[in-house]
Order: C-alpha cells, then structure tokens, then sequence
C-alpha cells in the first residue's frame, strides 16, 4: 500500500511517524483542552473530542445498540470495549476526512492542534500489566549469564509464552522521570542482604500489546479470536533493577525489581494499522500445542532502536532490532493468558519480553549488551556504561517502513532521578 496523502500537508512528509495510513490514538492536554481524545497526523493532534459531533454521525451503523459512546472519553478504554466494528468504521471515516481534497476539512480543520504545543498523556486506563517473555535471543543471554549455554532456555520456554503479572500501578507514558528505586539485594560473596538504591539498574526494549473486547472468565480464547480482540500496541520500557531481581526472583519470579515502573509511548498504534506489515512466525523448534497453533502471521516487522544520553551528553543509538525476532505474537500471549479461564479486560497490557536479535548490537537491555556488567559501552565524548546512572535518558523507538512511509509509534523516554531516602 502506499503513502494516502492528507490534506494535513505535514503528514505527507517521508519522514513522519503519522501519516494517514497511521492515525495512532493519544490522549492530550493543550491550552483551553485538558485530556482529550486525539489522533495524530503529520505534526498536528486532531482534537477528536472537540471534533465528535463531525465523527460520531460515522459510528453510528457499527455500535451495538445501547452502547456507551465511545468518544466520551476521558481515554480511549471505552472505544476500545466498543468491538472491531466501530475501530473499523472510525479508522475508515478518519482516511476519508482527512484524505487530500475531502470536503471534511471545513469542518474538521478548526479542530487541530499543533502537537508541539501539546502534553501527553496515558491513551488509556492500564487494568493489568503482564509481563511475558517471547524474545528467544534475550531468554537465551539471560539463561547463558546465569546457568550456562547448556540449560539457557528453561526446559518449557518453547512450550508456554512464559509471563508474570506485573503492576499496572506504575505504567507511565513517555517522559515521565522515574526514580531509582530502593530494594533489598545481596552480593554473591556477602553473608547478608542490604537495603538501598539499586545498583544495576536497566531498560528492556520490549512491545506492549492492548487488549480492546474483553473475555469473560472460564472462556479460554483461540489465537485466532485472541487476535481480533488486540486492538492495538505502544512501544513499552520495562525497567528492571537486576541486582534487586537476581536476589528475589526465586522461586516466584521479578517482584520489586520490575514493579517501580514501565513507561509506554504515547501513541496507540491500531493493529489495523500495522496489518500491512505482519509477517509469519520463526521457525517451531518444537510443535506448539493445538490451543497456541497460528495459522495466519500474527508477528510485525517493526524496525526498533535504543539511545541513551548522558545528563549532559549527546544522545547514541546503542541498540536495533526488530519485533519479529519475538518467538511468541502477542495473540499467541492472550490465548495462554485465558487458557486458563483468567477472564482479559478491556486496557489490559501484554509486555511480549526482551527483543534481542543475535549481535550484541542488536540486543535489547543493558544487561546482555554489558554481558553482565562485564563489557561496557562507548558514549560519544568518552562516557562509560555498564548500567544507568542517575541523569542518563533513555528513548526507545519504532517504526513499520512503508512505500514512502513509515508507520511510527512517537517516542518511550525516561530520565532516571536519584533514588528516594532510605525509610528508617
Ligand atoms: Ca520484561
């Protein structure tokens, strides 16, 4: 498919992240606006709650009857729950509004907002946070460090999407400092743990998956159904305090060490959106069982990259990859989710895991580019790291390249703060 040229002439550009075969959702605050609904296109914000009485008339024939209105807002949970149909007939009214010569533009041009000029904020309300584990190369370093190459990947990794539950609690979009956490560890050669800042602290380059249509509970889902209730993705940082993790994990898995914060871009890209970039999943060492067999491609080829900044430093990219390196999509994730009758709300988020490609240049956390602490990294101007210090920026970002076009996701950046005083 190539570039649809809008009326909004900055969204033609090649460079941007929204052009009209985008139009992510947000939710902004700008002068005179505090939390709406909008749509990104070019560099502007298209004020959906402002515009609704232009929009809601195309909804109409797609919305079940007695239905919420799902422009109310304040965020998009309730257009999400409103099914398929009406994200459809949304997405098909906005490409034709704001396709170049629409008649629409009279009408929808006084309702944009210039994006520079505005705040972002969460599109949605995060009911659950899950964190899963489906990048293949990233199991593999992290199973390497800790028990060697030969028992790498746990003996169920290439049976289950192996997850946690996570906290939703402490999803924050992009831009919002986070603050080193606090938390008990223990060094190998130690007698006892202490409690204080910690000391390894890192980034996982990961996709975050958006649940839209609920499940009810006892009603597991097929991949299939799974995929239709996905209605979208952001770009998704799970920060994680390794020495916290490598002291707590066992035997329940990451407690303290990822519930701090995980920030998330501001821009849900629709899986309409990415529909044209889908691609089949990595060869099956193993055959899955029936209940996690994907028939169509439910994997995206998204270009992904890291950088970091020091507090005064310029910004490096010290990471690529892509999002078809995940081994498990995020529809294959939902369906064992539900497996067992876990009843998936509307604003659940799915982490899909590390994404790691094969080089150390391609690998998605600090932990595996250093090799353990092991191998620093070159900043420009000279500056070492093995993990964050306090000042250091991080910015994930992502992008589907189209013919002429790129489907973005906008910017996940964090800025680390020291940590808060030890209670006493
Ligand atoms: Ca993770």
């Amino acid at each position: 498919m190539p570039l649809m040229r809008s009326w909004v002439v900055s969204a033609n550009a090649a460079e941007t992240d929204f052009p009209l075969n985008n139009l992510p959702h947000g939710v902004f605050s700008a002068p005179g606006r505090r939390h709406h609904l909008g749509i990104a296109i070019g560099a502007m914000i298209l004020d959906v709650t402002a515009a609704a009485p232009v929009l809601a008339p195309a909804l109409r024939g797609a919305l079940p009857d007695g239905a919420a209105d799902p422009l109310a807002g304040p965020d998009w949970n309730a257009f999400m729950a409103a099914g398929p149909a009406v994200w459809a007939a949304f997405r098909a009214a906005l490409q034709t509004m704001l396709a170049e010569g629409a008649a629409a533009r009279e009408a929808l041009a006084p309702h944009l907002v210039q994006m520079s000029e505005a705040r972002l904020h969460l599109p949605f309300t995060v009911a659950e946070y899950t964190d899963f584990y489906a990048g293949r190369q990233h199991a593999f370093n992290v199973g390497t460090m800790f028990r060697g190459p030969e028992n790498a990947l746990p003996p169920n990794w290439l049976h289950i999407p192996i997850g946690y539950n996570g906290r939703a609690s402490t999803v924050v979009v992009s831009g919002t400092d986070i603050r080193r956490p606090l938390g008990q560890t223990k060094a190998a050669d130690a007698d006892a743990p202490t409690f204080g800042p910690s000391r390894r602290l890192d980034i996982e380059l990961e996709m975050g998956a958006i649940v839209g249509t609920p499940s009810a509970m006892g009603s597991p889902v097929t991949v299939a159904e799974a995929a239709q209730m996905i209605f979208g993705y952001v770009l998704l940082n799970d920060w994680s305090a390794r020495d916290i993790q490598a002291w707590e994990y066992q035997p329940l898995g990451p407690f303290q060490a990822k519930a701090f914060g995980t920030t998330i871009s501001p821009w849900i890209v629709s899986r309409l959106a990415l529909a044209p970039f889908a691609v089949g999943a990595p060869p099956r060492e193993k055959p899955l069982l029936p209940y996690l067999r994907d028939d169509g491609p439910g994997h995206y080829d998204i270009a992904l990259s890291v950088e970091m900044a020091g507090a005064s430093g310029p910004s490096a990219t010290i990471s690529r990859t892509n999002a078809r390196e995940l081994y498990y999509s995020a529809a294959q994730q939902l369906a064992h989710h539900a497996s067992s009758g876990c009843a998936m709300r509307t604003g659940d988020l799915l982490g899909s895991g590390t994404i790691s490609g094969p080089t150390r240049e391609s690998y998605g956390s600090l932990l595996e580019m250093t090799w353990g602490g092991r191998d620093p990294i070159e900043l420009p101007g000279g500056a070492r790291r093995t993990f964050i210090e306090d000042g250091d920026t991080l910015t994930l970002k992502g992008h589907a390249e189209g013919d002429g076009y790129r489907i973005g996701f906008g910017e996940c950046r964090g800025t680390i703060r020291p940590a808060p005083d030890v209670p006493s």
